[in-house]
């Protein structure tokens, strides 16, 4: 990929400067074709005609991104583009408008280079469960590259994109980012305009930012940012300031400080080498003057499982639209007028959904049954106010300004390893998981490699308090040289 474009810690600049986009477009496309990982779904040819544009315009038309190839997660709408959510039901669906943060992309000159694997529906942690077959790791091409942005996150660290977007709705932008060796930033709840995304589980889910370097990953955020009208979950910037300056923390305390949730990844068979870069990086912290603390949530243990009873319940609602009569997959029998409704719509799903899939749909469907609501649906939503209560105490109580844990128990694995032991797939989600409950922003860095494979830190900061933890991750990259390994690999 090297010689397509040029990237660098701490910003995009000299990407296209002075160089010609319709080239370094064409050239870039080329590569991608290759089809190396199978990071893309779908490349957008016509990405050599924007750029095209770009030239022309240059000098009068400014933009953050002007002429940068960034790449999109295959669940995010973008108007004339297939759009499948990396399933077979959606083949064909062409979304006839943009998500509003396509939109904001496009403002700044960016050029959508195309769109990224993804496990089905964005339900997996690996990219295995896309009909379009597995991405594979940039590191280790028989390594899984993480879920399920693993397109996104693989494609950054190839240098098939200079950034991308991807969604978290329990990990899926933090895990690939520390499977893959680059940052991915999971915004806080409301941040980021939902408008446009094709829902997963809507109470947890939002869209992040995905780059070799903090800084980089932090402009792509901020771009995108800000209230929508088409989203009435998506926060204005006075609402923002208001709870930022109700958050209990001293406002100009001496020191930064992060907690360290110790029990969790003490007991929970976490790798030994991810502990010791982890911990390895703590300490790094601390000699750059950043105090810790040993910290317990008390109720954190209960997090995946209503993790995953919520995330099953609104997946099986979420997916009901998906009859074979409005988007995409339609069965030709299901054109027989003498079909009856039930047979053409499980016709249509049986083939349709994969494996995955169908399971949390039944496990959610039975998970919200009468009978059973109270048992699981709503005990998970209590110990979701639970676990709130535990991070927004830990915060106040410390005087915290990040907490801290590995982004994975382990560092990437077999391709085939768990995709057929779904409880297994789940425990690997054991520490990403618990920040979607709560809303909170967090973000994954690299702290370390362990037989060349890289390994994240991840640090959950305070809501809309990105500003905290993406200063601290800078604090740590600009004193260790993992970011920019990543950069020279490819
Ligand atoms: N592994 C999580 C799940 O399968 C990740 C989901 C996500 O963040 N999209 O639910």
């Amino acid at each position: 990929m090297r010689g397509c474009f040029e990237r660098g810690i701490g910003g995009f600049k000299d990407v296209v400067d002075n160089k010609d986009t319709e080239e370094t477009i064409s050239k870039l496309i080329d590569e991608i074709n290759k089809n190396r990982l199978n990071a893309f779904i779908t490349v957008r040819e016509e990405a050599i005609d924007d750029a095209r544009k770009v030239d022309k315009d240059k000098g009068d038309k400014k933009g953050r991104l002007l002429g940068m190839p960034i790449a999109v997660k295959d669940n995010i709408s973008t108007k004339g583009t297939e759009t499948t959510c990396a399933s077979k039901i959606l083949k064909g669906y062409v979304p006839p408008f943009d998500a509003t943060i396509i939109d904001k992309l496009k403002r700044e000159g960016a050029i959508i280079i195309g769109k990224t694997n993804m496990d089905e529906f964005a339900m997996g942690s690996t990219t295995e469960t896309s009909f379009f077959g597995p991405t594979l790791n940039p590191w280790k091409n028989d390594k899984v590259p993480g879920g399920s942005s693993g397109g996104s996150a693989a494609a950054v660290a190839a240098g098939e994109c200079i950034a991308a977007l991807g969604t978290d709705t329990g990990g899926s932008v933090r895990c690939p980012a520390s499977f893959c060796g680059v940052v991915g930033i999971k915004p806080t709840y409301g941040l980021v305009s939902r408008y446009g995304l094709i829902a997963y589980a809507n109470s947890v889910e939002g869209i992040g930012s995905m780059a070799a370097s903090v800084k980089d990953a932090e402009t792509v955020l901020d771009i995108i940012s800000g209230k929508d009208p088409n989203d009435s979950t998506s926060i204005s910037l006075e609402d923002r300031s208001n709870i930022i300056n109700n958050h209990k923390t001293e406002k100009h305390k001496r020191k930064r400080k992060i907690g360290v949730l110790t029990t969790l990844f003490n007991d929970n068979g976490t790798d030994k080498d991810v502990l010791k870069c982890v911990w390895d990086a703590i300490h790094r912290l601390e000699s750059l003057g950043i105090e810790y603390e040993e910290i317990d949530l008390p109720n954190i243990r209960y997090a995946l499982p209503s993790y995953y009873i919520i995330a099953m319940s609104e997946a099986s609602s979420n997916l009901a639209r998906f009859d074979g009569t409005r988007y995409g997959l339609s069965l030709d029998e299901s054109l027989d007028v003498n079909l009856d409704w039930d047979s053409t719509f499980s016709k249509v799903r049986g083939e349709g959904f994969g494996k995955e899939v169908k399971r949390r749909i039944l496990m959610g469907t039975f998970a919200l049954s009468a009978g059973y609501y109270g048992r699981y649906y709503l005990k998970a939503l209590k110990i979701r106010s639970l676990i709130i209560k535990d991070f927004n105490d830990a915060f106040d109580k410390s005087g915290l300004d990040a907490i801290v844990t590995p982004t994975m128990p382990y560092k990437p694995f077999n391709l085939g390893d768990k995709v057929d032991d779904p409880v297994s797939m789940y425990l690997s989600d054991i520490f990403t998981v618990p920040v979607n409950l709560t809303g909170l922003p967090s973000l994954n860095i690299t702290c370390g490699f362990s037989e060349g494979l890289p390994i994240g830190m991840q640090m959950i900061g305070k809501a809309f308090c990105e500003s905290d933890i993406i200063e601290i991750a800078k604090i740590y990259e600009s004193d260790t040289n993992y970011q920019k390994k990543v950069l020279e690999l490819f």
